[in-house]
């Protein structure tokens, strides 16, 4: 299980990561978009870090106030696309005190499903849903994971295989669509922070 502490753990030590990298996040996206993921999402979280100083509430709660925060901080496609997805996460853990093994399948899929519907992508189209999508399709199949550790390291895992995989993709959606074949050999600046946000969640949970 992943309780309420855990759960803001990972979110202020995501925080933490994004800020080290924003560099990183905003060189990717000056290749193929405008140059401002970085900073996009480190000011966002940093502002998720704040309101979580003075949070009191269940993981379902603590999901709310990300996408609530990240829905008002983050100018850009991608703070609609994230604060959709823990929206749509929090609404599946409403109520809940803690996220045990088998909510994580359904948490994926709300927050995969939210992202497409509100991105209107499908997957392939070069965006951070290249990667979301394939960690909810992953868990629906299997149901053999050992712990919490061992579903988490699978999901840090695969992220970062699939992010890195959107090299090869055309971007067909978001700014990148601009750059057509010229987008191909870099990743996604979206699909790279998603990859970041499960690593985060599995030194959280080390
Ligand atoms: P902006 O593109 O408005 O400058 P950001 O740079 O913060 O916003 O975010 C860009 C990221 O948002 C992309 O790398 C991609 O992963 C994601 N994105 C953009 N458009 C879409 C979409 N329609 N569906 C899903 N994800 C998208
Ligand atoms: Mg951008
Ligand atoms: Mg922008």
């Amino acid at each position: 299980e992943m309780d309420v502490k855990q759960m803001v753990a990972w979110f202020r030590h995501y925080a933490d990561v994004l800020d080290d990298q924003k560099a990183l996040l905003t060189e990717l996206d000056a290749a193929i978009g405008d140059g401002d993921h970085g900073a996009n999402m480190a000011r966002g979280w940093r502002a998720v870090k704040e309101g979580l100083h003075e949070f009191s509430g269940n993981v379902g709660d603590s999901f709310m106030l990300v996408s609530k925060t990240l829905i008002s901080k983050v100018g850009g496609a991608s703070g609609p696309l994230y604060g959709t997805a823990f929206l749509r996460m929090g609404m599946a853990v409403k109520g809940k005190d803690a996220i045990e093994l088998s909510d994580w399948p359904k948490l994926l899929q709300a927050a995969s499903d939210g992202i497409a519907q509100r991105g209107k992508v499908s997957g392939g189209e070069k965006t951070m849903y290249d990667v979301w999508k394939p960690l909810s399709d992953g868990l629906m199949l299997r149901d053999d994971f050992e712990g919490e550790q061992s579903l988490v390291r699978w999901l840090a895992q695969t992220a970062a295989a699939k992010a890195e995989e959107t090299k090869e993709l055309r971007a067909t959606k978001g700014r990148a669509a601009y750059l057509g074949e010229r987008s191909v050999g870099h990743p996604d600046p979206g699909a790279v922070s998603t990859s970041l946000l499960f690593k985060s969640l599995q030194s959280t949970l080390a």
